[in-house]
């Protein structure tokens, strides 16, 4: 048995007693010929690792390099250096992988986070990264255990669709037809898409919402934790081509059930977080006061990372209507002075990211939870509310927005009478025969039911305070990117 290592991470978490240990993982730094920095990942610190003078022959210590592998058995000591409780005294240190100190992109110093892109696949032996992605890890885990314990029923919904019902955004084509324009065509030219493997035309699907109010009307309450697709050709810093999506669906919820449902999930994913990924958090912290003093004072954050996300443990998210975040934009100083690159035309305008951060960052210093918004401006499926003014037609969505993030959260209650939604479909042209098995859930049985989408790399971004989406997954998919 090879696997007989104890990870620096439980390690560190004792008291150093004069156990035999044997430890793994990778050189970060060696110093002096006598003291290695190794991590194993399971935490950015590193177990200093003393090699006594002598003991290790030349051609052993030439390599250790920084990131070579090494397998070391010692005893654990209490540290005589300042900035660590203990020492791992090595008996004996064998070499897994060499590692060529000149050709290892990866130096001990700073690197900015645009070089790291460039070696995605290197990047998490940096501690930022390694940070970032463990507290993903953990966020993902809280979001099931959530969920778990509440009794929904976790569900697969498809990757490939045929439906672009939504419209929530551009669409990647799924197709095994030739692309050399030798691909079988009908009378007028247009691809013949019976021919395709489907016989039907497909794509990778954008959101499972859809899919996923068939399980409630059945489970009751279910979410959704996949992979969604958008070929957007927005470069924007919350922006993906592949980014992953939470979506619970509940039966027998209406909107004020959907916003205290979302709340309370985002306060509990935040919570594990915060409990199980305390280091990586402080580390983060750190890191995001650092870049930050490169900014003009007013660019910066109020709050540090910690503070911020105690604030939103303990601060009820503020909830107010569309109608009214229209008047407060148009009211506001900013809007007067015209400093909005997009003017606040009125009711019925969609709302731009820089009037929902200046709602979120400016005025209420908060999350804030819109809702009830022009039918004009969102979906088919959201149910329409009734005794509107003329012309004033709005729907139950609420949207979520966080701080240096914007929107995270897109939801509604769904309009469950079958008339209604027809004459909307109707209305804005969506083919109701397409949809026969999604309009069955209110043909039989229809019920008050409500859901919503959380990016889920967005949530790590405001989590790990990191401002660019790619650096919150593995090997990012953007607009003329995708490499690894
Ligand atoms: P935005 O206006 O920011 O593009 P949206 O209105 O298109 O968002 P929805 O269709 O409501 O978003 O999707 C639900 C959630 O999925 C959003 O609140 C957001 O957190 C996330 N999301 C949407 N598009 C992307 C994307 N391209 N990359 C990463 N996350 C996304
Ligand atoms: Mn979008």
């Amino acid at each position: 048995m090879f696997n007989k290592r104890i990870k620096i991470r439980e390690l560190l978490a004792t008291e150093p007693a004069g156990q035999e240990v044997t430890v793994m993982g990778w050189v970060r730094t060696f110093r002096n010929n006598q003291f290695i920095a190794l991590n194993d990942g399971s935490t950015n610190n590193n177990l200093q690792v003393v090699l006594e003078l002598g003991k290790f022959p030349e051609e052993t210590l030439k390599r250790i390099t920084t990131s070579a592998s090494l397998k070391i058995t010692g005893t654990i000591v209490p540290s005589l250096g300042k900035g660590q409780k203990m020492d791992l005294n090595a008996a004996t240190l064998e070499v897994l992988g060499d590692s060529d100190a000149e050709k290892y992109p990866l130096q001990p110093k700073k690197h900015s986070l645009e070089f790291l892109r460039e070696i995605a696949h290197l990047r998490f032996r940096t501690n930022t990264f390694g940070s970032v992605f463990r507290v993903r890890h953990s966020l993902a885990f809280a979001i099931h255990q959530f969920f778990n314990e509440k009794g929904f029923v976790y569900m697969h919904t498809p990757i490939i669709t045929a439906s672009d019902a939504e419209g929530a955004g551009e669409m990647f084509r799924v197709t095994t037809l030739p692309i050399d324009g030798t691909a079988p065509k009908n009378e007028d030219g247009s691809i013949n898409f019976k021919e395709d493997f489907f016989g039907r035309s497909t794509n990778l699907t954008v959101s499972g919402q859809l899919e996923g109010e068939l399980g409630a009307t059945a489970f009751g309450e279910i979410y959704t934790f996949g992979p969604t697709f958008r070929a957007e050709n927005s470069n924007t810093t919350r922006h993906l081509a592949e980014f992953w999506m939470i979506e619970p669906e509940m039966a027998f919820y209406d909107l004020e059930d959907n916003m205290n449902l979302a709340e309370e999930f985002i306060r509990y994913i935040i919570k594990y977080a915060m409990e199980h990924n305390r280091e990586d958090l402080e580390f983060l912290s750190q890191r995001l006061a650092e870049e930050e003093k490169a900014l003009p004072q007013d660019k910066r954050s109020e709050m540090g990372l910690i503070e911020k996300l105690e604030f939103v443990l303990n601060n009820n998210f503020e909830r107010l209507t569309y109608t009214d975040a229209i008047e407060i934009l148009r009211e506001s100083n900013h809007n007067k002075k015209k400093k909005f690159q997009y003017p606040v035309t009125g009711w019925g305008m969609d709302l731009q990211s820089e009037h929902e951060r200046f709602l979120v960052e400016k005025h209420f210093k908060k999350p804030v939870i819109l809702y009830n918004y022009p039918a004009a401006i969102k979906a088919f499926y959201m149910r329409q509310n009734d005794g509107c003014a003329p012309g004033q037609q709005t729907v139950a969505a609420m949207d979520i927005l966080a701080p240096g993030i914007g929107e995270i959260v897109g939801g509604s209650q769904r309009e469950e009478r079958q008339e209604n939604l027809e004459n909307r479909m109707k209305e804005i042209g969506i083919p109701v025969e397409e949809l026969w098995w999604y309009l069955d859930t209110r043909r039989f049985g229809t019920v008050p039911h409500a859901g919503f989408g959380l990016g889920f790399e967005r949530m790590v971004q405001f989590v790990t305070g990191m401002t660019n989406i790619r650096d919150v997954i593995a090997f990012p998919r953007t607009p003329g990117s995708a490499e690894f």
